[in-house]
């Protein structure tokens, strides 16, 4: 077991332990948030055919004057979703409509804003085109791969999976994962609550984040600060998901349960990481399935989820950490208050970004500590300063910004 490790040394421990999931099929109408298992080669080409990208007048570009007023003779119309019958020969025009296909002879657009019909005649005022005819295959060819393996699926990659001919596309299944948290203080949300309790917040925050992230939560609500509670939650848990997720028992303390358990039952990889706050997850296996033991503290179970869990669902998903699905951005921002660092610790404080001309201005607007969630609510991200470095006010500094 490692002991206080940086966070860059957590993530090569935690990427030995990313997932292998299998693939399944699954239609476009449920892609949207799910990663391609395999890349998709175009089964055909876009366009499929040259058509036109406006509506007006497929022309001969020879035939018409520069500056002039041409008549042509009107010899057809063609719309989209017309099979393609017509010819135009010099001095003829065949009136088209966006996405219809290009007549035989014709090689040039005039839009019909440039034209006005006379008679079986058309008289065109305007330039005639050829960038306004769409060329088959100038986007893609068929066979390209267009969408690789880990793509996340979004409004873009799933208009274009359709483009390509497939209505059903391979994904990898959602990883599964448990999350369970621990405290002899929690209970649920709307229950009855005594003087010294305090209502669980952090399966809820974390399923959020494992949704987020592409995964498949299932809360196994709270465990109380016993052993062989835990023991029998994990246990449970590990029969039916790829991995665990706990919060809280994972300090110093004489009740710090999932650390003593893991110790004693489980394996750890490590222990305590330079973050701030944050500081003392563990990562290791239960039944040999990864586990993440986050800290308690609502602030921190959420930043180190940020930090460490979502590496790991990337490196599962076979792509960049900055790739989607991810939580936000890293980005340089100059900060309008100063903040302290941490000794040791990479310092993650909350903070406002705001985009201001040029620039990403940053601030500062609650209590910092890793107990008050609202923090998260009132800023939309936190800084990356490094171990034993402040941030002066003017200073421009990297931050991380939520999505
Ligand atoms: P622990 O990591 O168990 O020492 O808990 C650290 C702090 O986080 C304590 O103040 C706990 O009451 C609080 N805490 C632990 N688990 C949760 C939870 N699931 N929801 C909200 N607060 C929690
Ligand atoms: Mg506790």
């Amino acid at each position: 077991m490692e002991v206080g490790i940086s966070i860059d040394r957590a993530k090569i421990l935690i990427s030995e332990s990313k997932l292998n999931l299998p693939s399944e099929n699954i239609h476009l109408d449920n892609a949207n948030g799910r990663i391609l298992a395999e890349g998709l080669p175009s089964k055909v080409n876009d366009p499929r055919f040259n058509n036109s990208a406006m509506d007006g007048w497929a022309v001969r570009e020879a035939d018409c004057q520069h500056g002039g007023e041409t008549i042509l003779k009107i010899v057809g119309t063609i719309q989209a979703g017309a099979e393609q019958t017509i010819s135009i020969n010099s001095g003829e025009a065949c009136k088209i409509t966006t996405g219809a296909p290009i007549p035989n002879g014709a090689d040039a657009i005039v839009i019909v804003e440039d034209s006005r019909v006379d008679g079986n005649n058309v008289i065109i005022f305007g330039p005639a085109k050829k960038s306004f005819i769409r060329i088959k295959g100038e986007n893609l060819s068929k066979g390209n791969l267009a969408l690789s393996e880990g793509t996340c699926m979004t409004a873009s990659t799933i208009s274009l999976a359709a483009t390509m001919g497939y209505d059903e596309i391979p994904v990898y299944r959602k990883p599964i994962i448990g999350i369970i948290s621990t405290g002899d203080e929690l209970v649920m949300p709307n229950s009855k609550i005594n003087d010294h309790q305090i209502f669980e917040s952090n399966s809820f925050g974390i399923a959020a984040l494992v949704e987020k992230m592409g995964g498949d939560p299932i809360r196994y609500g709270i465990v109380t600060d016993s052993i062989d509670q835990l023991r029998k939650t994990l246990n449970h848990a590990v029969d039916n998901c790829d991995a665990i997720i706990t919060s809280g028992g994972v300090s110093m303390g004489d009740w710090d349960i999932v650390r003593k358990i893991m110790e004693t039952e489980g394996e750890i990889n490590f222990w305590k990481v330079n973050m701030r706050p944050g500081g003392p997850p563990l990562f290791g296996k239960w039944k040999k399935k990864p586990l993440f033991g986050l800290p308690g503290n609502p602030v921190s179970s959420h930043l180190v989820f940020l930090m460490l869990v979502c590496p790991w669902f990337s490196n599962t998903y076979g792509i960049e950490e900055t790739a989607p699905p991810n939580l936000g951005k890293k980005v340089r921002v100059r900060m309008k208050d100063a903040v302290k660092g941490a000794k040791n610790k990479l310092c993650l404080r909350r903070i406002k970004i705001t985009s201001r001309d040029k620039e990403l201005e940053a601030s500062t607007h609650t209590h910092q500590g890793s107990g008050n969630i609202h923090s998260m609510v009132a800023h939309n991200g936190v800084t990356l300063l490094p171990p034993n470095t402040d941030a002066k006010i003017g200073e421009i500094i990297d931050a991380f910004w939520f999505n």
